[in-house]
């Protein structure tokens, strides 16, 4: 439709079985309506009609105590003057996502933020991400998730400071265990050593975080820590498994999603839709390139030590589209139209890659190759780059069958959209000196992801009630490791 009208004939699915409401019009925000006719064909997951009530209480939060509101205005008053008390007239209490690192590490941090939002009934504000207004629509009705700029030039205000939490703040919730701000009894019962909660505490979530931060994940921890009116979360991981684990949401996340496979598939689906002119960009692209064929096979190529030499990246993606027969070995089937044709959409930062699977599979692939952009190197704070990368995750989540890099959070975006497990190349962690590192010669070069989840990639270990580490894999039966990361979880 590229019409301004809205889409004749507004069915359920356009709203994603009721997981999206109707009060957006169609104008300010197309992707809304479209999405689904772009990704049906993988829609198997239906959103559970108590997922659906708790997201339409969290639209009215949102819109109660949101920017603009008396509410507002009340709790940013009393976080600049220290006031550490949760206002009981309106019980407005907010969770600030920082934003940091690239696209995909954030859309997996505020769809994981978001979701603690909902189950501790606190209000989601995003900071920072400068470009987040040009990528994505407000996903809240008649209110904004976006954090307003606070304050004059010379207030004092926490909110000011977020950025510069990079270091972490003395006002963690590990560094308040270690100094002693919360105190915890020998019977595990935890609790304030001051005559009042802070006005706001950080929580330090994201890769190398210490054992005290890691305590967010204990129910004691939780409770106390829904005495604090501000809290502030940085966080590049995709935490949802750990909220899993933690007994004070487990019963009612397993309430919200009986098929726990589809944590992201429901949350990126309902939070993030590209505003118009990114959906713009991703319409076009795809109907010029990718559309009238039987199969598109999206593959992801993210390579992040930089003396990785690239023959050996190629080479192990052409073996796993050889091995797991992803691609013909002999001329595709005639005709652009026939069902059997495919077209392979490549994503990467550099070119090399596209121009060698074209000579491999050109010829042969009744719809082409294609890549979208190849923009050399990551960069920041860069809205134009930033939008190419939500468009190409975004053309991933149409393809019908994935190929991705192990560790990139950017294929899970994708594959978590689509609905799809994707192949996954393995890789060697990031911080191994040699490549090679960590893999296991014998390996294959892809495996199948055991599901659409994106994979936690740095959970804690430990069991709070028992007071020591557990083996993850093994305390519950829909939570497994990633194929790509040693150390990490997925829902499955
Ligand atoms: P990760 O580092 O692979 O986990 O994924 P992120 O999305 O968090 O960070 C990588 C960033 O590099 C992206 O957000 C883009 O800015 C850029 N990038 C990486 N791969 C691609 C790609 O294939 N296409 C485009 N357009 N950008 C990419």
């Amino acid at each position: 439709f590229d019409g301004s009208d809205p889409p004749l004939n507004i069915t359920d699915e356009h709203f994603l079985d009721g997981l999206l409401t109707a009060n957006f019009s169609y104008m300010s925000c197309r992707s809304r309506y479209e999405f689904a006719v772009y990704h049906h064909k993988h829609s198997s997951h239906k959103p559970s009609p108590y997922l659906i009530a708790k997201l339409r209480k969290q639209e009215a939060l949102q819109k109660r105590c949101g920017p603009g509101t008396a509410a507002h205005k009340k709790a940013v008053r009393r976080l600049d003057s220290g006031e550490g008390v949760v206002d009981n007239e309106d019980g407005c209490r907010y969770l600030v996502y920082i934003s940091y690192r690239g696209l995909g590490n954030r859309m997996l941090a505020i769809a994981s933020a978001f979701l603690y939002a909902v189950l501790t009934e606190r209000v989601l504000l995003v900071d920072g991400g400068k470009d987040a207004d040009a990528l994505f629509c407000e996903p809240f009705p008649g209110t904004t998730w976006l954090l307003p700029r606070p304050g004059g030039w010379f207030s004092n205000s926490p909110l000011r400071r977020l950025q510069g939490y990079e270091g972490g703040s003395k006002e963690s919730l590990g560094n308040m265990l270690q100094s002693g701000v919360i105190t915890v009894s020998t019977d595990g019962n935890v609790s304030w050593s001051t005559p009042r909660p802070p006005p706001y505490l950080y929580l330090h979530l994201s890769g190398a975080y210490g054992f005290h931060d890691k305590l967010f994940f204990c129910g004691a921890h939780q409770r106390l820590l829904g005495e604090v009116p501000w809290l502030f979360m940085w966080t590049d991981n995709y935490i949802v498994p750990g909220l899993f684990l933690t007994p004070a949401f487990s019963g009612e996340l397993e309430a919200m999603f009986p098929e726990k496979e589809a944590v992201f598939y429901h949350l990126g689906r309902y939070l993030f839709h590209p505003t118009n002119r990114v959906w713009h960009a991703i319409k076009s692209y795809y109907h010029a390139n990718l559309a009238g064929v039987g199969q598109r096979v999206g593959v992801q190529i993210r390579v992040f030590q930089k003396k990785q030499p690239p023959r050996s990246v190629l080479d192990q993606l052409l073996s796993c589209l050889r091995d797991e027969k992803l691609l013909p070995e002999t001329t595709d089937a005639a005709g652009g139209n026939s069902t059997s044709s495919r077209a392979v959409l490549v994503t990467s930062l550099s070119s090399w890659y596209y121009d060698r699977i074209r000579d491999e599979y050109g010829g042969r692939i009744a719809g082409g190759v294609h890549q979208p952009s190849h923009e050399g190197r990551q960069r920041w704070r860069d809205a134009a780059h930033d939008m190419r990368a939500l468009s190409e995750m975004y053309l991933l989540s149409m393809c019908d069958v994935l190929v991705t890099s192990g560790y990139s959070t950017f294929g899970y975006v994708a594959q978590g959209l689509a609905g799809l497990r994707p192949w996954v190349m393995p890789r060697a962690p990031m911080w191994a000196a040699d490549w090679r590192e960590g893999l296991d010669p014998g390996d294959p070069p892809c495996r199948r992801a055991v599901s659409v989840e994106p994979c936690f990639h740095a959970p804690s270990a430990y069991d709070c009630a028992a007071a020591r580490d557990v083996d993850l894999d093994k305390v519950s039966p829909y939570i497994s490791r990633c194929v790509d990361v040693k150390y990490g979880i997925k829902l499955v």
